[in-house]
């Protein structure tokens, strides 16, 4: 039987585990995957683009197990009552190909992209950060505020939308932090003055310079998260040129991440090698730093893995027969005459 965790098991999920640690944990693991990096058998998502939003789909695996996400990016989609980013993934067993886990990953990928930010921060931010600014209070800005404030320690979010009722949804979901400080700002400059961090998470489908060069100071640390697709970008090209560029997968970033509007040959660094401490992260206090992320399926297996672990550990999710379990493998008609055929000849009589 294949393990199936949907939404409200996720949502029971976290509740039990507490969504600070819930998102240390799949840190955690994320972390671990990126350290055996040359393990995976990678590629880049494969994308069918329209003109408002991508749909795409994100395969992995290792020896033992491959996974994959379907995942869409709509940014029009909030104001037809639907989310911008929607998700589904599994996990199948490699030896034999067996789906053993189906999981919603809507929730999950917010999850996972604010453990991705906040493992990468904590390798190329400075390390006496404490003011993040957030351009964009969607969808993904609670769990990256509570990421920074759960890993890093940030004190103060600094948030701009120019959806003034976002700034306030995520105001009154981070209530129950009283540790960390939420200041709306009154623009994006505003947002990100002073801080030593930076989060973009925008959706627009569009060459959109969210962050120009004046808005930079020295040793800021910038986690771009919103430009992820050709054509959807968030960052000038300036405040790119200005900084040492990280990045999840380097053939992927380059055809969907902000540095799609660089030379094909401006030098980015791998985040898997800065992590395994074989190449070097922020070089000065100074350096301005950007991981420009886009989001990869290594992570999603991560991700998963996380989160099959933690439902049987935990007792959540239920076991569905996704694929028929057979007295006789080669006798698969027997399987639907079993359930169906009764009725089938009810109707032929
Ligand atoms: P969302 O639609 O829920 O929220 C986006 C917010 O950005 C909205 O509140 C909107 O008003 C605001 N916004 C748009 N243009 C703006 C501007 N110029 N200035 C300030 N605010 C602006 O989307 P979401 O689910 O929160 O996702 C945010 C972005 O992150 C999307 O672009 C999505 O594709 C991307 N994303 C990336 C990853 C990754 O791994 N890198 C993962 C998930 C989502």
């Amino acid at each position: 039987m294949t393990q199936f965790v949907d939404v409200p098991a996720l949502g029971r999920l976290v509740n039990r585990i507490g969504v600070g640690e819930f998102i240390a944990g799949m840190a955690r693991t994320v972390k671990a995957d990126f350290l055996r990096w040359e393990e995976f058998d990678k590629c880049a998502r494969v994308a069918s683009h329209s003109d408002i939003g991508v749909i795409e789909l994100m395969p992995v695996s290792d020896a033992e197990r491959y996974a994959f996400k379907y995942v869409n990016g709509h940014p029009a989609n909030t104001a037809k009552g639907l989310p911008t980013v929607m998700a589904f993934g599994a996990l199948a067993d490699v030896e034999t190909g067996y789906p053993s886990f189906v999981s919603e990953l809507t929730l999950t990928t917010a999850f996972r992209t604010a453990a991705v930010s906040a493992v990468a921060a904590q390798a190329l931010a400075r390390p006496d950060s404490k003011v993040l600014g957030m351009i964009g209070c969607g969808a993904q800005s609670e769990f990256q505020a509570i990421a920074f404030h759960t890993i890093l320690g940030i004190e103060t979010v600094q948030v701009f939308d120019i959806d003034g009722d976002a700034v306030e949804k995520l105001r009154h979901n981070l209530r129950d932090y009283p540790r960390l400080n939420v200041v709306p700002a009154g623009s994006s400059a505003a947002a990100v003055k002073g801080a030593d961090i930076v989060t973009t998470c925008t959706a627009d489908k569009a060459w959109a310079t969210i962050l120009t060069p004046d808005m930079v100071s020295p040793g800021m640390h910038i986690n771009a998260i919103g430009g992820d697709c050709p054509g959807k970008t968030e960052l000038h090209a300036d405040v790119l040129r200005a900084a040492r560029i990280f990045v999840e997968y380097e053939p992927q970033t380059r055809i969907e991440g902000d540095i799609q509007q660089l030379p094909d040959n401006h030098p980015v660094n791998d985040l898997w090698r800065v992590l395994a401490k074989t190449e070097a992260g922020r070089e000065s206090a100074e350096q301005i730093t950007v991981f420009d992320s886009v989001g990869f399926a290594m992570e999603d297996y991560s991700a998963l893995r996380y989160v099959q672990q933690m439902a049987e550990e935990y007792g959540e999710g239920v076991k569905i027969a996704l694929v028929p379990e057979l007295p006789d493998p080669k006798n698969l008609f027997e399987r639907l005459m079993s359930d169906s055929g009764q009725a089938h000849s009810r109707k032929a009589a």
